[in-house]
Formats: structure tokens, C-alpha cells, sequence
């Protein structure tokens, strides 16, 4: 009889077998970059299907595809590719499925890298791109056209937390024949699962909580069966941007301890999120388990753990604490990047973001600077002793 594992056990064990030969419990670590072939074995991508022994690690290899069930499992997708970034992933799946003249809407506000590729690269090779405010879905009805063919979601989106309710724009943008991908890098499987809320794609930072220990980078898709075969022919194989197999076995190991981390994480944050709240200094704190989010419904609708992410405002010049913290801050890392065991702490000006990266109306700037004001400090609040990192912001705050 089947019976359906819970997340915990499936964060553990999915993917990995002891090994067949050694019987050694954990796994192997198989950094070979080819393999010893049958003659008869085809090498050509055309011929590339589910059964293909293993020819050459950008085609295929045991680490990676043991990482790559494991995300599938715990994300509840068909399957999984995992790629050398975030960046190769999301850059990747919007290359395959969009073709010149195709109309793509994207969140106003997102992850700085991929804004700045669909603001730049996209438009310059035809295709066309609108950004929406997606936390009203109402928007997104707005802004379909007859050549929409993807619509892509960040939630909770970087750096200023804002929300996406996914069930509601999945089902707007499958009416029109679009379809939907999200990026849950800030979610985490542990929180949000898109593709049972109706999305077709999810794509992960795997550098972020996934690996969770700032020490690999990586990416990956989830999705369908017959939309990642084409996937992994186009973009993997030939365009190549393969994730290295001993950056899958770290970022695996890290994601094995997934569920507790996210409990910890959520717990932290929590914590230092309410004090900030209280601190003089401190203008507005933006965390989706606070009361005070603005869609503090939705989320606790959409999201089983709030995650480690808070974001902040203070009175006074936010450039001049920032230099101020990059001195005195012990614990607390000011660093970029986020979701690792330590705790990171960035300064991202409102006036720089809409520069280099978002094209916004003045309508959604306005809605901008609700969130971010002239600039907010993006915590990752990591796995550290809450009161030592309490207690580094308020030396610094002093
Ligand atoms: C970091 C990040 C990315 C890009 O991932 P890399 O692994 O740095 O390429 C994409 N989306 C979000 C939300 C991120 O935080």
C-alpha cells in the first residue's frame, strides 16, 4: 500500500537511496563529466528521452537528478531542472516559451536581475513586456492582450514584500490562454506550493533558504513532465547553463534540513520584526506574519510559514544608518543575498532601484514608496540567538 510521506521525511530521503554498491547511507557525490557508453547509445539531444543512460553531465548526471527529485517531491511537480542560477533558470524558461511578437506580463517589482532582463534583453529581441501590479489581479485582466503568453509572479517579492495571490491570478491568466510562472524564492515549498494553486512553472533561487548556507549557487524549474523535456533539451543541453554536481550535493544537504530551518527562520524574524516595530527609530516594518502587512489576510491564506525575509524603513536618512550599520554590526552581516543560516543586512534606495531596474507608472511608485518609502533595509534574518541579533541592531540604532 502507498501512503503519502510527510514533507519532513520527503526533505530527508526523497531522491536518495543508500547507495547500491557501497551501501554508504548518504550520497554520492559523482562529479564525472562523462560516462562509459554503449556504442549503440545515440548522442544527440533529438534522442534524448526519460530512459537515456547517463552520456555527459550536461545532459545528465546522478548528483543533479538526485537534487532534482527531491525538489520535485517537495514542491509537488512532475519535474524538476535544476540549473547553475536562479538567473539561468527564470532567464531560461522565459527564452523557451517566448518567441518575437509574444507579449509577456511580469510583476512591477521583482527580483532586480530578472527585472532588468525583461526591461532590456526581451524587448530588444521583440518581445514585448508589461509590467503590472500584481497584488491587485485586477490589474492583470487589465493588461492580457491576444498574444500574452506568460504572465510571471514574484511572491513575496523582492526586496519590498509585497503579495501575490496566486489562485486568483492563475485563474485570470488561464482564461486568456496565458500562463503562469512563479518565483517562490522567498516562499520556499515549506510555505507556498504554486503549482497546487494553479501555476504552471515555479522557479527557485536554490542559492537562497533551498541551499540555505551561502555556499553554492543555483537554480531550478518545476513543472510538467512534457514542458521540462523541452526545457531541458533547449536550455540545458544546448544553451548548457548546467548547475555544477557538487554545488547539487551542497545545496541537497542543505535542503534536507528545509522544514526545521524555515521554523526557525520564521521564529527569528518574528521576533526582531516586532521589535523593530516598537523602535523610535524605526518608521515602518514590512513582514507578511505582522498584523500590520497590508495583505496580512492573504497571507496567512497562501503562506504555511512567513519565511525569515523583513524589510524596514527608519526616520532620517537611510544611506547614512546604512554605513553606519556596515560598521557596527557584529553579528549581522551587511551583505547581499539572503535565506542563509547567517543573518544579512542590505540597504536598497528607492531612487537606485527605480533607475537600474523597475519601469514604473507614477501610479506604481506610489505604491512603491508605501512599501520602501526612499529606501528600506532588506534583513534575512538568519539562525542565530534572537536576542544577539536584537541586540546588534539596537547598538547600531543607537
Ligand atoms: C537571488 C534571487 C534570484 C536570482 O538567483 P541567483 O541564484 O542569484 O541567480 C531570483 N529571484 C529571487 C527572488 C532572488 O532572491
Amino acid at each position: 500500500m502507498t501512503y503519502k510521506k510527510g514533507f519532513a521525511t520527503l526533505a530527508v530521503h526523497a531522491g536518495e537511496t543508500p547507495d547500491k554498491i557501497t551501501g554508504a547511507s548518504s550520497p554520492n557525490l559523482v562529479m564525472s563529466s562523462t560516462y562509459v557508453t554503449d556504442p549503440d547509445v545515440s548522442f544527440s539531444a533529438e534522442d534524448f528521452g526519460e530512459n537515456t543512460p547517463y552520456i555527459y553531465t550536461r545532459w545528465g548526471n546522478p548528483t543533479i537528478t538526485q537534487l532534482e527529485q527531491k525538489l520535485a517531491e517537495l514542491e509537488g511537480a512532475e519535474a524538476a531542472i535544476a540549473f547553475a542560477s536562479g538567473m539561468a533558470a527564470s532567464t531560461g524558461l522565459l527564452l523557451q516559451f517566448l518567441k518575437p511578437g509574444d507579449h509577456l506580463v511580469m510583476s512591477d517589482v521583482s527580483y532586480a536581475g530578472v527585472a532588468e532582463f525583461a526591461k532590456d534583453y526581451l524587448p530588444a529581441r521583440g518581445i514585448e513586456v508589461s509590467r503590472v501590479d500584481l497584488s491587485q489581479p485586477e490589474n492583470l485582466r487589465q493588461a492580457l492582450r491576444p498574444t500574452t503568453r506568460l504572465v510571471y509572479a514574484e511572491t513575496p517579492a523582492n526586496p519590498i514584500l509585497k503579495l501575490t495571490d496566486i489562485a486568483a491570478v492563475a485563474a485570470i491568466a488561464h482564461a486568456a490562454g496565458a500562463r503562469l510562472i512563479v518565483d517562490s524564492t522567498f516562499a520556499t515549498p515549506v510555505a507556498t506550493r504554486p503549482l497546487e494553486l494553479g501555476a504552471d512553472f515555479v522557479v527557485h533561487s536554490l542559492t537562497k533558504y533551498i541551499g540555505g548556507h551561502g555556499d553554492a549557487i543555483g537554480g531550478a524549474v518545476l513543472g510538467k513532465v512534457a514542458d521540462l523535456a523541452v526545457l531541458r533539451k533547449e536550455v540545458g543541453i544546448h544553451l548548457g547553463g548546467i548547475i555544477s554536481p557538487f554545488n547539487a550535493w551542497l545545496i541537497m544537504r542543505g535542503l534536507a534540513t528545509l522544514p526545521l530551518r524555515m521554523r526557525a527562520h520564521e521564529e527569528n524574524a518574528l521576533s526582531v520584526a516586532r521589535w523593530l516595530e516598537d523602535h523610535p527609530r524605526v518608521a515602518r516594518v514590512i513582514y507578511p506574519g505582522l498584523a500590520s502587512h497590508p495583505q496580512a489576510e492573504l497571507a496567512r491564506r497562501q503562506m504555511k510559514n512567513f519565511s525569515g525575509m523583513i524589510s524596514f524603513q527608519v526616520k532620517g536618512a537611510g544611506e547614512i544608518l546604512a554605513r553606519t550599520f556596515a560598521e557596527r554590526l557584529e553579528v549581522i552581516h551587511y551583505a547581499v543575498s539572503l535565506g542563509h543560516h547567517r543573518s544579512l543586512i542590505f540597504y536598497l534606495a528607492t531612487q537606485d532601484m527605480l533607475r537600474t531596474s523597475f519601469t514604473l507608472t507614477s501610479a506604481q511608485e506610489a505604491t512603491y514608496r508605501e512599501f520602501a518609502g526612499d529606501g528600506i533595509f532588506r534583513f534575512s534574518v538568519g539562525l542565530e540567538d534572537a536576542a544577539d541579533l536584537i541586540r546588534d541592531l539596537e547598538v547600531a540604532l543607537a
